[in-house]
């Protein structure tokens, strides 16, 4: 059947249902395209394109809108029928997530034939049709999961490092955030000497999240309670003892000017952009400092001066993600979450460090 253009317009305007099979339209402003009766709110006329079939629509660039499904008003075409299937099987297959050679083999496709399939009506791979499906599990996970570690599997990834990787890019912030606060983590902390006073380290299953100084017990356990407050806090079980012990060494040897920077397992947790910050910190040389314009500079945001002077601000592992080499531009120390004279030591005991090594070579 072929219909006028004006025609197919009255039909989307009157949300035709008779008029699904003839043909769908696609709106330039949102990319998707639709069946006629479609109940979302109706587009405006130029941004409206007609097509023949959802292949014309994919062909030009749309992805098939969530709400109406144009696909499934075509399912008496095999080629949609069978894709619709594979979607389906990816749907039910909730852990682990089938792979592209799954799909292909339920299919009884090759790669070439699949990908042709998956790119004719939905314009994407089937591997990017995985990997969303995937990251939408990841959100939902997170939102109704009781913790982080829940939602690793309930969303079927079987591993954190699977969640974390995509996190960012995927949930642009990292699983804690979206999570809305600390509820679920878990912190074991230990209480140590070093030559700059006591320190509290606190460490998820995946390292260090926490490390200050302070005064004394009571005062260090009050400021990690107020940095997690809904995060389960718990000492350090005596089994972890051994690695909190090499922790403290480590940490030691460096803060005495032993050894430039103690390499330990870290749990960074912050925003992206404090992340990003932190691990930039990290690669600034034991012994080096650089001013906060700086930084930002080479973090490639040369007018973000105070937004990076903020994330250094907001550092909670002192020392191993090294927020004391960053200093004023005039040469003055800064701030100091943990004291002017620490960070003095700090600095100093690194420049020994550097200027032996110079001498040693
Ligand atoms: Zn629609």
């Amino acid at each position: 059947m072929l219909m006028r253009d004006e025609d197919m317009w009255r039909a989307v305007q009157r949300r035709d249902a008779a008029a699904d099979h003839a043909f769908v339209y696609g709106v330039s402003s949102t990319g998707v395209y639709c069946r006629p009766s479609c109940p979302a709110r109706r587009a405006r006329r130029e941004h409206v394109r007609f097509f023949a079939d959802p292949a014309a629509a994919a062909a030009a660039g749309l992805r098939p809108c969530r709400r109406c499904r144009p696909l499934e008003r075509w399912q008496d075409d095999p080629e949609i029928a069978q894709l619709l299937a594979l979607c389906r099987f990816v749907d039910l297959h909730a852990d682990p997530l089938p792979d592209g050679g799954a799909l292909a083999a339920r299919a009884g496709l090759d790669a070439f034939r699949l990908n042709r399939l998956f790119r004719r009506y939905l314009t994407i791979t089937p591997g990017d049709y995985l990997e969303r499906e995937r990251v939408r599990r990841i959100k939902r996970a997170l939102r109704t999961s009781a913790s982080v570690t829940d939602a690793i599997y309930d969303a079927g990834l079987g591993s954190s490092r699977g969640l974390y990787e995509r996190a960012p890019r995927a949930l642009g912030m990292t699983p804690r955030q979206y999570r809305s606060g600390g509820a679920g983590l878990t912190i074991s902390w230990a209480i140590g000497a070093t030559p700059l006073g006591p320190v509290c380290i606190g460490a998820t299953d995946r390292g260090i999240c926490y490390l200050q100084f302070g005064e004394d017990r009571d005062g260090l356990l009050a400021q990690l309670a107020a940095e997690y407050p809904r995060a389960q806090l718990a000492p350090m079980a005596p089994t972890a003892q051994p690695a909190f012990d090499a922790w403290m060494a480590a940490l030691n040897a460096h803060l005495e000017g032993r050894v430039p920077s103690p390499d330990l397992p870290l749990d960074l947790r912050g925003t992206a952009f404090q992340v990003r910050v932190w691990n930039y910190l990290r690669s600034i040389p034991s012994g080096a400092v650089v001013s906060y314009g700086e930084a930002a500079t080479a973090l490639d945001m040369p007018r973000a001066v105070r937004a990076v002077a903020s994330a250094c601000a907001r550092n909670r592992v002192a020392v191993l993600v090294p927020c004391h080499r960053v200093i004023r531009g005039d040469g003055d120390l800064g701030g100091y979450r943990w004291g002017l004279p620490r960070k003095r030591a700090l600095i100093d005991a690194e420049r020994r460090i550097a200027a032996a090594r110079k001498r040693a070579r």
